[in-house]
């Protein structure tokens, strides 16, 4: 699958070719003893300067196992097979550990899925965030990393007194935004965000993620954030890429999405997302995955779809532009 996009749905801000990240064919495969699991099945996608794209999607469709191999982070027995993934023109596949080591952080920065326990316990807010700042650029004056820290902390709403505080003195949704401020403490041009606000209550949910926007707008950072919230992902993303068994489905403007959707996996998405102004029987998408070892020749999505038709069980529908900057892999149209 190959989709090339030369314009968000920004009129006038993301023209051809500004794009900061450039996802080409990936493809990532985990080794089991009854054959390899195809987790992410050749992604393509751009990233575009000052953007934040979402990637959508249900448990297991390879949303996090695509961010984790943007940054070459993925773990033994996954493994990229194939595929580009150019920061700046940069491509990282084919970069070598110590080069990769730069770019991590200095270009591109992960907040990992569930970051804050990644936080280590035994050392103070100011000490990670000196460790990671040092780790890249080299030993800095004290004064220097103080006002480096604290200002890191301001911008992502944080007062001054959590400097010197440990991880366990902090409540869930300051440790994430500690986590924020440490991925940023590099200026790096993209950030992926993996689940950002899981397993925080819903008030703090909004407190992070507007820290997120604030951030963005601050630094004209570009970001990926993955979820699979959609009500979080309206407010926050400028445009959505629905992911299913590895493929980019559908990708299009966030009002798009969400006025028109085409994939009919889009649609189902979204007709689960309960309501609290009217009661409606909950909307399950019936049918099972396919064998992740083994996809079916023709449409990746035909065992669940209630559309299904001769065409989609042999040949395989190709990302199209079907609106304009709106693309979807579907023979119904
Ligand atoms: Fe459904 Fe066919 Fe479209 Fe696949 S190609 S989503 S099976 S209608």
């Amino acid at each position: 699958m190959t989709v090339t996009m030369n314009r968000n749905g920004v009129p006038g801000k993301y023209g051809a070719g500004n794009h900061v990240l450039e996802v080409r064919d990936l493809r990532v495969h985990y080794a089991t003893p009854l054959g390899d699991v195809i987790a992410v099945n050749g992604v393509s996608l751009d990233l575009y300067e000052g953007e934040t794209l979402g990637l959508v999607g249900e448990s297991g469709c390879g949303k996090s196992t695509l961010a984790m191999s943007i940054l070459r982070l993925v773990q033994p027995p996954g493994r990229i097979v194939s595929g580009q993934v150019r920061i700046l023109g940069t491509d990282l596949v084919k970069l070598k550990d110590a080069e990769l080591r730069q770019v991590r952080w200095d270009q591109i920065a992960l907040i990992p899925q569930g970051a804050m326990n990644s936080l280590n316990p035994v050392m103070r807010v100011k000490d990670q965030i000196a460790e990671a700042i040092e780790t890249h650029q080299g030993k800095r004056s004290p004064a220097e990393l103080k006002e480096r820290i604290l200002r890191l902390l301001s911008m992502v709403g944080l007062p001054g007194r959590i400097y010197n505080m440990y991880p366990h003195e902090l409540s869930g949704g300051m440790k994430q935004r500690v986590c924020i401020a440490m991925s940023i403490a590099l200026t790096p041009s993209v950030i992926i965000a993996d689940e950002p606000t899981s397993a925080l209550d819903v008030v703090v949910q909004r407190v992070v993620a507007q820290t997120l926007l604030d951030v963005k707008r601050t630094l004209g950072v570009s970001m990926i954030l993955i979820g699979h919230d959609m009500g979080l992902m309206a407010q926050l993303v400028d445009r959505i890429a629905v992911m299913y068994a590895g493929n980019i489905v559908e990708i299009a403007p966030v009002k798009d999405i969400f006025a028109e959707p085409l994939h009919p996996y889009t649609k189902l998405l979204l007709a689960s997302i309960p309501s609290v102004k009217e009661r409606k029987p909950l909307v399950v998408t019936e049918g099972l995955t396919h064998d992740l070892r083994r996809p079916p020749p023709g449409c990746i999505f035909q065992l669940r779809c209630p559309f299904v038709m001769d065409i989609c069980r042999e040949v395989v529908p190709p990302l199209r532009e079907l609106r304009p900057n709106h693309y979807a892999a579907c023979h119904l149209y």
